[in-house]
C-alpha cells in the first residue's frame, strides 16, 4: 500500500571518505533517469556536501570525481569558492536549499552526497544552527551595517566585564588568532568568551580559537548568547525538512584503512603535489603560514603535510616518507571522525525526529561496502531498491535487518541530541595540576578524557610533586 507523501524527496549519501560515495550518487542519479513514475520525479541532480569539493580547481588534494565519471550527471556546487574564501554550514545549507528547491521544480530527485555529514544534518533536520541560513551574508560581502540589540541576558553579561574586553568584543578579529603564534590573544578570546558565556566556553579548549571566535561572532551578530540559542532550539525535537532517504556507506575499519592508503599513494601519482605547490603560490608572505591551515581549501588533508616537506630546506626521500605517512595517518584519523559523527550525531538525529508530528519520515539504510567485489549487489542494486520504494512511497523494510554492520553499526543506544544536553556533556576543565603556566592552562574533557589523564604517568608524577610541596610548608620543615 503505498504511503501519502507530504514533502518533497531527497536522497543523501553519506560515509567515510574513501568508501565511494561519489560513485553511488552518479550510479543512482542514471538510474533516476530512466525511470517512469507516476508520480513524475525523473532524473537526478548530485548535490555536494563536501566541504572541500565546494573549492575550485585542486581537484586532486580535494578528492573531487573526474569529470569523465560523472557519466553527464549535473553536479552542483562543486567548484564554486576562491581558495581562502570562508564558507561556513549555514552559507552551505543556504546554497544548498536553492539548489534542491531548482531541482525540485523540474521533477528531479536531489542526490546529496557527501562527507561532511554535518551540512547534511542541518540540512535535513532544520532548526539547530546558532545562526539560520537566513541570517547567513556572503562572506565577501560587508557586514550588515545594523545588527539587533543584544538581549537582556547579552546585555547583562556585557555590563559585568571588564573595559578591556568590552573593546575586544566591540572589535573582534575576522581572522582567529593561531593559539601556538599567539597565545595570549586566543586566551584573550576564549576568557572574553567564558565572561560572556561559560556554558559554551567550557565546551571549548582556550586553543580552539576557530571555535572560540566563531562562538563570539555569532553572539555579536544575533545579539543573543549562544546557550541561550542553544535552550531554545531544544525545546523542540527537529523534524525533516523533505522525505530523506540516507544511504550510510560503510566498510570495515581496517578494510577502510588499506584502501585510503591505496588511494593517498594513487593521489601522489597523481600529482597531489603540484595542487601543494599551486596552494603554496598563493599564499602571501606577510601572513603567518599556520593561519591557512584553518582557511578555506587549505584544509584539505595533504596540504600541511607536504608544505611542511616542501618548505624543509634540506627535503630527503627519508622526510617524503614521513610526509606520506602523516597523511595517512591524517586520512584514518578524519575516517574515523566522519564515521563517529555519523553513528553519534546523525544516526540519533533520524531516530528522534520518528517522534515529530506531521507524518513526515527520514530513514537511514547502512550499506556495507566492505567486500568490493559485492559493490553491484551489496551496494548498488539495494540502493537502487530502497530508492525506487522510497520515490513510489512503498513500505521500507527495517534498516537494521539489511545486514551485519548495518545492526551493530545502526543499533546505538538512545542519546540526547538536543544542543543543550550535548554541549554539557562535553565540558572542558583545568587541570590544576599540570598547569605550570597560567597563561597557558592544560584543558582536558571530562569523562573519559579525563580519567585517562587522571591516571596518565605525567599528571601522577606532578600530583605527587605537588602533594610533596604541600606537605612540606604544611608541616614547616621546609627551609624557607
Ligand atoms: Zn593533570
Amino acid at each position: 500500500m503505498a504511503l501519502p507523501r507530504t514533502l518533497r524527496p531527497i536522497i543523501t549519501i553519506c560515509g567515510a571518505t574513501g568508501v565511494g560515495k561519489s560513485k553511488l550518487a552518479v550510479e543512482l542519479a542514471l538510474n533516476l533517469a530512466k525511470r517512469f513514475d507516476t508520480h513524475g520525479w525523473k532524473g537526478g541532480v548530485v548535490v555536494n556536501a563536501d566541504s572541500m569539493q565546494v573549492y575550485k580547481g585542486f581537484n586532486t588534494i580535494t578528492n573531487k570525481i573526474p569529470f569523465g565519471e560523472r557519466e553527464g550527471v549535473d553536479h552542483v556546487l562543486m567548484g564554486i569558492k576562491e581558495p581562502t574564501e570562508q564558507y561556513v554550514v549555514g552559507q552551505w545549507v543556504h546554497d544548498a536549499t536553492q539548489a534542491i528547491n531548482d531541482a525540485h521544480l523540474s521533477k528531479k530527485v536531489p542526490v546529496v552526497v557527501g562527507g561532511t555529514a554535518y551540512y547534511i544534518q542541518h540540512l535535513a533536520f532544520p532548526g539547530r544552527l546558532a545562526v539560520e541560513p537566513e541570517q547567513v551574508t556572503d562572506s565577501l560581502s560587508p557586514p550588515p551595517p545594523t545588527r539587533p540589540p543584544p538581549s537582556d541576558m547579552l546585555l547583562s553579561a556585557l555590563s559585568q566585564i571588564t573595559p578591556d574586553m568590552r573593546e575586544l568584543f566591540d572589535a573582534l578579529p575576522e581572522i582567529p588568532p593561531s593559539a601556538a603564534e599567539e597565545p595570549g590573544a586566543a586566551l584573550s578570546l576564549y576568557n572574553l568568551l567564558h565572561a560572556l558565556d561559560p556554558d559554551v566556553a567550557s565546551r571549548w579548549h582556550w586553543r580552539d580559537t576557530r571555535k572560540v571566535l566563531r562562538n563570539l561572532q555569532i553572539m555579536r551578530d544575533t545579539g543573543k548568547r549562544v546557550s541561550d540559542i542553544f535552550k531554545a532550539q531544544s525545546s523542540m525535537t527537529p523534524a525533516p525538512k523533505y522525505d530523506t532517504l540516507c544511504f550510510w556507506l560503510y566498510a570495515e575499519p581496517e578494510e577502510l584503512r588499506r584502501r585510503l592508503d591505496i588511494r593517498t599513494d594513487a593521489m601522489l601519482q597523481d600529482n597531489l603535489l603540484d595542487d601543494v605547490r599551486e596552494l603554496r603560490s598563493l599564499m602571501l608572505p606577510s601572513k603567518d603560514s599556520s593561519a591557512y591551515f584553518t582557511a578555506g581549501v587549505y584544509q584539505s588533508i595533504g596540504f600541511r603535510e607536504f608544505h611542511k616537506y616542501l618548505s624543509d630546506p634540506s627535503p630527503s626521500e627519508k622526510k617524503y616518507q614521513v610526509a606520506v605517512e602523516e597523511m595517512k595517518t591524517a586520512n584514518h584519523q578524519y575516517a574515523k571522525r566522519q564515521t563517529s559523527w555519523i553513528r553519534n550525531k546523525l544516526v540519533p538525529a533520524v531516530q528522534a525526529s520518528k517522534a515529530a508530528e506531521g507524518g513526515r519520515r527520514a530513514e537511514v539504510y547502512l550499506l556495507d561496502t566492505t567486500e568490493p567485489g559485492e559493490w553491484t549487489s551489496a551496494v548498488r542494486d539495494l540502493a537502487i531498491s530502497l530508492m525506487e520504494a522510497f520515490l513510489n512511497c512503498e513500505p521500507l523494510p527495517d534498516p537494521l535487518t539489511l545486514s551485519s554492520a548495518a545492526k551493530t553499526m545502526l543499533s546505538v543506544p538512545e542519546r540526547a541530541t538536543d544542543p543543550t544536553a550535548v554541549l554539557l556533556a562535553r565540558r572542558k576543565i583545568i587541570c590544576p595540576v599540570c598547569t605550570k603556566d597560567e597563561s597557558q592552562p592544560v584543558m582536558i574533557e571530562q569523562g573519559r578524557e579525563w580519567d585517562a589523564h587522571a591516571r596518565s604517568k605525567v599528571h601522577k608524577y606532578l600530583l605527587a610533586k605537588c602533594v610533596g610541596n604541600r606537605h612540606v610548608s604544611a608541616t614547616g620543615s621546609g627551609t624557607g
